[in-house]
């Protein structure tokens, strides 16, 4: 098949699946009849003595932060952006995710009502509330960018820049360390034929 008509065919039934995508995005069937409920709050943990940071504050940020201090860890989150939500709070208009509501959600805090396919922007509004629930805003330092992390006798220093201390770079030392910062960070092109330079 000629390439153009492959592009055409492909690019029509890619419109046409996210049509069919959005048209059912109300009408899911409840798949959810055996997933776990929102959890319970745990009640105040033993605290462990151990500091934990967490680099990056989106999906998985947020989830590691709130189970480990579930754990009773002293854990802090350093997200370089302004707010939650990682890829999903910086992507395009009207992405759509291609996971469920029920597929997506934590299942430590499941969302109320219907089952949808999530924009991302509503996404990003069920993290905040996860957030909220769980009181993480307190432990996420905003516009604090890890520039790096070693490990010195058996402790992770690791050198933080803030967007709101000018060129400032403060040294934190952590026990452990939990890098969320997604495969979205950095672009990575692959050379071809043609290849405009950015
Ligand atoms: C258009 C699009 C649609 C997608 N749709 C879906 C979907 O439907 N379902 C799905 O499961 N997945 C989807 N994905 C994949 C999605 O990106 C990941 O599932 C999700 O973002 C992973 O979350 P994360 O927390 O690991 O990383 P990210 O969301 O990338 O978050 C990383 C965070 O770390 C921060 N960070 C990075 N470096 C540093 C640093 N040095 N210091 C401090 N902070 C830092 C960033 O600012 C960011 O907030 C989609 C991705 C794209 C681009």
């Amino acid at each position: 098949m000629p390439f153009p008509v492959f592009l055409a065919l492909f690019g029509v039934t890619s419109v046409l699946l996210l049509r069919l995508l959005f048209l059912l995005r109300r009408r899911l069937p409840r798949l959810d009849a055996a997933m776990p409920r929102t959890s319970p709050p745990r009640g105040d943990p033993e605290p462990s003595g151990i500091r934990v940071a967490v680099v990056g504050a989106g999906p998985s940020g947020l989830v590691a932060l709130r189970e480990l201090l579930a754990a009773g860890h002293d854990a802090v989150a350093f997200e370089a952006g302004q707010g939650v939500g990682g890829t999903f709070a910086a992507t395009y208009d009207g992405c759509l995710l291609t996971t469920s509501s029920t597929n997506t959600a934590f299942s430590s805090f499941f969302p109320e009502g219907e089952h949808v396919m999530w924009t991302a922007r509503e996404y990003v509004e069920y993290l905040g509330r996860f957030a909220d629930r769980f009181d993480l805003w307190p432990r996420i330092r905003f516009g604090a960018r890890v520039e790096s992390a070693r490990l010195a006798e058996g402790r992770w220093e690791i050198k933080v820049s803030s967007s709101r201390a000018g060129d400032d770079v403060a040294t934190h030392h952590f026990d452990n360390l939990a890098v969320c910062t997604g495969v979205n960070s950095h672009y990575d092109l692959p050379a071809f034929v043609g290849q405009v330079p950015l």
